[in-house]
C-alpha cells in the first residue's frame, strides 16, 4: 500500500511534544470571549408565538430571522447550556456558501438541482454577510476564500478536474508554495466567493446581542425535556424542569444532541473532531508561510486537515481523525483524546516545518452531527406546529442559516423555493441501531484510511455505501 506524505515525512517526536506541552483542553474561541453575566434559567409558565430550542446559530438565526419576518412575534430561545458552547462555538469558522457539504456530494446526491442550490447557498453567504454590516456583528468575518491543496499527484489532478475558471484560481506547485508556503504542496484551487471565515463564537454571541435587540428572550442552563400536545391544533407546550412555555410555533435547532422527535433518533450520529490552536505567530514566522491572502485551508484526502489564520494570526489545525463512540454516546471525557492531538500536531510540523518551535496553546473537540448524506434534512410534526433541522456533517456555519429559513417557511405554512427543494423534501437513510452503527462507522472510517493510501480509491464497502446513499464522514 502507498504511503501518506505524513507518514513519509514524520518530525522529530520531542518538537511535537513541546509543543503541546502546556496546552489547555479549552475551545480557543469560547476563551477569547469577554466575560459576560450569563442570560437567566427559565421558570414558571407563559406563552410564545415561537419556542426555539438550542442556542446555536441554528437556533439563534431563527430567532432573529422570525423578528426581522414578524417584528411583533413573542420568540423565546431555550438553551440548555449556555450559548455557543457547542458546535457553534467551537468550529473551524469556516463559513460555506456549499448547502450540501461540498459541490460533488450536492451533485451526486441532488444531480437536478444542483445549480438552484449552488446560487441559493452564495445568495445565502451574501446575506450572512450582509447582516454581519447592517447589525455591525463584531465577528472578524473575512471573506478570503479558501484554498483545496493537494498533496499527492492523483489529489492533484482531482483539482486539475474541478477547476471551473470563473471564480477560481488554480496554482501549480510553484505558484502554490509563494502563497502559502509547504514543501507538502503540489498544487492549490483557490475558490474566492464561496468562503468567508469567522470568529465563531463571537458570530454567535453577536447574533445572541442581535436577538436582543429586536426583543428576543434568551433563557440559558434550561434543558427542554419535553412536547406536550394533546389537541391536534392549538399551542405545543414546551417542558422544562421548572415550568413551561405554551407555544403557537417550535423550532428544534438541537443538532446533534438527541432529538426531541424520537423517529429522528437515527439520523444523525455524533462524531468527534479534533482541533489545535497555536500562538500567535511572530512577524517573521508569518513571512515564513506567507499566506498573505488568508484563505481558509483544507487538504483534499479523504481524512483531510483543516486550517486557518485567527484576526491576531494564531493558527487553527483541525480534522484528520473522526472518532465515533458506541452507542453514539456525547461525553466531555472523550474530548482529551491524546492521540489526535498528537498526530494533529505531527502533520502541522510536516506541513510547515518552518514553524519548528511554535507552541500550541489551546487544544479541543467538538461534536458533528454527521447524516448519511451529509447535509441537513428537515423534519416536520405536531401537524406542522414544529419543525425540526439537523445533520450539517461538520458543514453548518452558513448552513445553519438557509435551515432556520427552512424551518421559519414550514411553521408559517409557506410554499417557497427552499420548501420545493429535493433537498428539503427528501430525508437521508436513518443510521442502523447498534451494533451495527459502530461496525459500520469502525469499517468506513479503515476502508476511507485504505483509499489514502490508494491514490483515493474507494472499496467495494465505500462504493456500496456512497450507492445506497447510506455513508459517513465529518
Ligand atoms: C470541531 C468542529 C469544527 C467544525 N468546523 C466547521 C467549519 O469550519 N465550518 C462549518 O460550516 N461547520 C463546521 N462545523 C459544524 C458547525 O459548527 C455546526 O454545523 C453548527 O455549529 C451547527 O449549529 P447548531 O446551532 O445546529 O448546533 P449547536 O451549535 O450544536 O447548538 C445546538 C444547541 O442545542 C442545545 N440543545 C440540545 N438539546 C437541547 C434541549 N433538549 N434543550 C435545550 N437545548 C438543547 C445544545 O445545548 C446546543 O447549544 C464544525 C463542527 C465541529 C464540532
Amino acid at each position: 500500500m502507498a504511503t501518506t506524505v505524513f507518514e513519509r515525512s514524520r518530525p522529530d517526536q520531542r518538537i511535537v511534544t513541546a509543543a503541546l506541552d502546556g496546552s489547555r483542553l479549552k475551545p480557543f474561541w469560547l476563551d477569547d470571549l469577554p466575560p459576560r453575566t450569563a442570560f437567566p434559567r427559565y421558570s414558571g409558565t407563559r406563552s410564545a408565538d415561537l419556542v426555539v430550542v438550542g442556542g446555536g446559530y441554528t437556533g439563534l438565526w431563527t430567532a432573529l430571522q422570525a423578528k426581522q419576518r414578524d417584528s411583533g412575534a413573542r420568540v423565546v430561545i431555550l438553551e440548555a447550556k449556555s450559548i455557543a458552547w457547542a458546535a457553534s462555538g467551537r468550529n473551524g469558522g469556516f463559513c460555506e456558501a456549499s448547502l450540501t457539504h461540498g459541490e460533488l456530494n450536492g451533485a451526486n446526491r441532488f444531480p437536478r438541482e444542483i445549480e438552484q442550490l449552488t446560487r441559493l447557498g452564495i445568495e445565502n453567504l451574501d446575506e450572512i454577510e450582509a447582516t454581519v454590516h447592517e447589525l455591525s456583528l463584531d465577528c472578524d468575518f473575512e471573506r478570503t476564500g479558501a484554498l483545496a491543496v493537494a498533496l499527492e499527484e492523483y489529489q492533484l489532478e482531482e483539482l486539475r478536474a474541478a477547476h471551473n475558471g470563473t471564480t477560481e484560481i488554480f496554482f501549480d506547485a510553484e505558484a502554490m508554495r509563494a502563497e502559502v508556503n509547504s514543501p507538502t504542496y503540489l498544487g492549490g484551487l483557490w475558490s474566492r466567493r464561496e468562503t468567508a471565515m469567522v470568529h465563531p463564537a463571537k458570530l454567535a454571541m453577536e447574533l445572541a446581542r442581535a436577538c436582543t435587540d429586536v426583543g428576543v428572550e434568551i433563557f440559558e442552563n434550561t434543558v427542554v425535556t419535553g412536547l406536550d400536545s394533546e389537541l391536534r391544533s392549538g399551542p405545543v407546550s414546551v417542558m422544562t424542569k421548572d415550568g413551561f412555555v405554551a407555544a403557537d410555533r417550535v423550532a428544534l435547532a438541537t443538532n446533534v444532541f438527541p432529538s426531541l422527535l424520537k423517529r429522528f433518533r437515527l439520523h444523525t450520529v455524533p462524531v468527534y473532531d479534533y482541533v489545535l490552536m497555536t500562538e500567535p505567530l511572530s512577524d517573521a514566522q508569518l513571512a515564513s508561510i506567507g499566506w498573505h491572502r488568508r484563505q481558509g485551508m483544507a487538504d483534499t484526502g479523504n481524512q483531510f486537515h483543516y486550517y486557518r489564520l485567527s484576526a491576531d494570526n494564531r493558527i487553527l489545525w483541525g480534522g484528520y481523525d473522526a472518532i465515533y463512540h458506541y452507542g453514539g454516546r456525547i461525553r466531555a471525557e472523550y474530548e482529551d483524546r491524546p492521540d489526535s492531538f498528537d498526530k494533529l500536531a505531527r502533520h502541522f510540523f510536516t506541513t510547515f516545518p518552518q514553524l519548528e518551535g511554535v507552541k500550541f496553546t489551546h487544544r479541543w473537540a467538538g461534536v458533528i452531527d454527521t447524516s448519511s448524506r451529509f447535509c441537513a434534512f428537515f423534519g416536520r410534526a405536531r401537524q406542522g406546529r414544529v419543525s425540526y433541522a439537523a445533520g450539517f456533517t461538520g458543514l453548518g456555519v452558513g448552513a445553519s442559516r438557509f435551515a432556520a429559513n427552512v424551518m421559519l417557511d414550514h411553521l408559517a405554512g409557506l410554499d417557497t423555493e427552499r420548501t420545493n427543494l429535493q433537498m428539503v423534501k427528501s430525508m437521508p437513510v436513518p443510521f442502523p441501531p447498534e451494533p451495527a452503527a459502530y461496525a459500520g462507522v469502525q469499517a468506513s472510517r479503515w476502508a476511507l484510511n485504505r483509499a489514502d493510501h490508494s491514490e483515493g480509491r474507494r472499496n467495494l464497502l465505500l462504493r456500496t455505501l456512497d450507492a445506497v446513499g447510506l455513508g459517513f464522514d465529518s
